[in-house]
């Protein structure tokens, strides 16, 4: 017995398109199939687009009738159908959530995904995978007996052989069942123990075809109430006898064995996991392109320093900072010059404010920073300080650059999208004043 193969455990229902084709070819065929994510074939490699790509292209202005190729999306790991689910080990390092299975041949047969991966080496999934026959093979052997034979000779072999059942059979065909219950009710008769068994078997018997799962032969038992399940090959022909308990107990004796053989291997898969799950935990709550906070992870933030602020009635200021005619940067330099500036600004943000501020990306060019211990009035001369060290930014090919600052106190009741609120007011006021400049809620007049 071992552990699936990743052609055993892949996703065949794939969608994959040529990486000439377009984006909007690509969302099409996404939406179509109600995919998440498709597979771009590229040569004999594959990549992956998944919807957040799409989102940064069109962040980005990127032309969706552009091909797939100029997305620079990433190479995934490709391994071939009959590799074993532990091979799939080295790329867990991977930034990459997929794995591509591919047929002998090097075309797409699958994706594997690392939830697979695990969830495929469980003690319920090992019930799922594993067939009776696997089983049986390590069961107690059991009595079958021909139909002919005395009851009393039978009641002889159980007591000798401790049996708690013995199937009756003609032509290798379970014919009955005969059980302790049985015997009971033949000695509470006094019954004819001359008479061959079949006088008194429980018959017809129902069977379960060996090539059934572990957890649907579980599933039989306990449905039909019985303690043994008898096994059968294709033909009807007999295979086994095996209890619920020895079903069980087998099942997970194996998983142990397996865990233990493997325990390496596994210890492996599960400190990646860790880290993989640290990994996830900061590119959910960081921008990709600055390195700072998201929206979301400042939403959290905002909370915390919301009840910080309750509790000891200290002041907490938040600014919005949105960088002046960036789009003219973008027109003028592209793309990924405009992308150079938002990252020497953040760094300036960062490396200007005190460790317990907090800064995030909040969108496209703006950013928002929450003040804590910060009144209006000291948030407007840090502000100033800000503005003015931004002014005094040199970026390559791009010169000088300006922003405008819109500032709000928070207030009891507040929350994130109110003061936020006030602070846009603001900043839309700093706008109209000619940009490059501070304001505050106080100066908006509704
Ligand atoms: P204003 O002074 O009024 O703020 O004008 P603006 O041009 O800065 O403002 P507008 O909101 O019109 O333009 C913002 C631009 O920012 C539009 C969008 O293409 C660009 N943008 C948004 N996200 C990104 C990004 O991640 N990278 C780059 N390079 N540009 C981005
Ligand atoms: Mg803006
Ligand atoms: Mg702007």
């Amino acid at each position: 017995m071992k552990f699936p193969t990743v052609g055993e455990i892949a996703t065949k229902n794939v969608v994959s398109i040529n990486i000439r084709k377009s984006i909007a070819e690509a969302v099409r065929l996404m939406f179509e199939n109600d995919h998440r994510n498709v597979v771009v074939v590229d040569g004999s490699s594959f990549r992956i687009l998944i919807a957040s790509d799409i989102l940064k292209a069109r962040s980005q202005n990127i032309n969706l009738s552009d091909q797939l190729n100029i997305l620079n999306l990433e190479i995934i790991p490709t391994m071939t159908k009959g590799n074993n689910v532990l091979q799939t080990l080295e790329h867990l390092s991977c930034n990459i959530e997929y794995i591509c299975v591919v047929d002998d041949d090097g075309s797409l047969y699958g994706l594997v995904t690392h939830t697979d991966i695990i969830s495929n080496i469980d003690p319920e999934t090992l019930m799922e995978s594993f067939c009776l026959h696997d089983f049986l093979k390590l069961s107690k052997r059991d009595k079958w007996i021909k139909k002919e034979m005395k009851t009393s000779h039978i009641l002889n072999e159980m007591a000798q052989n401790s049996l708690d059942s013995v199937i009756i059979i003609e032509d290798f065909k379970p014919l009955g069942i005969f059980t302790t219950k049985d015997v009971i009710r033949v000695i509470k008769n006094s019954s004819d123990l001359e008479l061959p068994v079949s006088s008194y078997m429980s018959s017809p018997v129902d069977t379960i075809f060996r090539g059934s799962s572990i957890k649907e032969a579980v599933a039989f038992l306990k449905n039909k109430h019985y303690k043994r399940a008898v096994v059968v090959d294709k033909d009807g022909n007999m295979h086994g006898v095996v209890s619920q308990k020895e079903l069980i107990s087998l099942a997970y004796s194996k998983w142990a064995s397996l865990m233990k053989e493997h325990h390496e291997e596994l210890d492996k898969i599960n400190s990646k996991l860790l880290s993989r799950s640290k990994k996830y935990e900061i590119i959910a709550s960081t921008d990709p392109l600055t390195g700072l906070y998201n929206r979301y992870k400042f939403s959290k933030l905002y909370e915390l320093s919301y009840s910080t602020m309750m509790e000891r009635s200290s002041a907490v200021s938040l600014l919005i900072l949105d960088i002046d005619n960036f789009k003219k940067i973008n027109d003028t330099h592209g793309h990924n010059t405009g992308d150079t500036v938002l990252v020497k600004l953040a760094n300036l943000l960062q490396g200007s404010l005190r460790d317990m501020d907090i800064v995030c990306r909040w969108g496209g060019e703006e950013f928002v920073l929450l003040l804590l211990a910060t009144n209006l009035k000291s948030s407007v001369l840090l502000a100033e300080k800000l503005r003015e060290n931004i002014e005094k930014l040199e970026i390559d090919t791009v010169g000088k650059i300006t922003a405008s600052f819109g500032i709000a106190e928070l207030i009891e009741g507040d929350d994130l999208k109110s003061t936020v609120g006030r602070a846009d007011k603001a900043l839309y006021l700093a706008k109209e004043s000619g940009r490059n400049c501070v304001r505050t809620q106080n100066e908006v007049v509704d």
